[in-house]
């Protein structure tokens, strides 16, 4: 029988995403750093939070499928069923990883001639002479 892992309070599973899926994501790794570098992973499952975050109106702020990044030294590895999987608090994460589809900051127009958006990195269309 396959076991599940039911995340207590507020404490994320994640499961690791392979060193090539890691690479094709965009994640980069600082060079020159000591540290080891920043994981990546997949949420397989989101504890219910703590007791009094609902009369604060604090919510989970992940999701089953949501890519997160997390120091290589969060939380815990166990291991169910032979997958490797990490049990952190979820204050512990770092961000989650998103595909940015339509830039918050210039909406896919890039901030002006010559310039890069600082968010998405897009360049303004420089007309082309005809
Ligand atoms: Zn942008």
């Amino acid at each position: 029988m396959r076991h599940v892992l039911r995340p207590l309070f507020d404490q994320v599973v994640i499961k690791e995403l392979e060193p090539d899926r890691v690479r094709s994501s965009g994640l980069v790794v600082p060079p020159g750093t000591r540290e080891p570098p920043p994981q990546h992973g997949v949420v397989v499952a989101v504890g219910p939070g703590l007791d009094w975050w609902e009369s604060a109106g604090v919510k989970m702020p992940v999701a089953p499928g949501d890519h997160v990044v997390f120091p290589a030294s969060a939380g815990v590895w166990i291991e169910v069923d032979e997958e490797r999987l990490l049990v952190c608090a979820v204050r512990d994460l770092l961000g989650t990883l998103e595909e940015l589809s339509d830039c918050p900051l210039c909406h896919g127009e890039g901030p002006g001639e010559g310039d890069a958006c600082p968010v998405c990195g897009r360049t303004a269309e420089v007309p082309r002479p005809e």
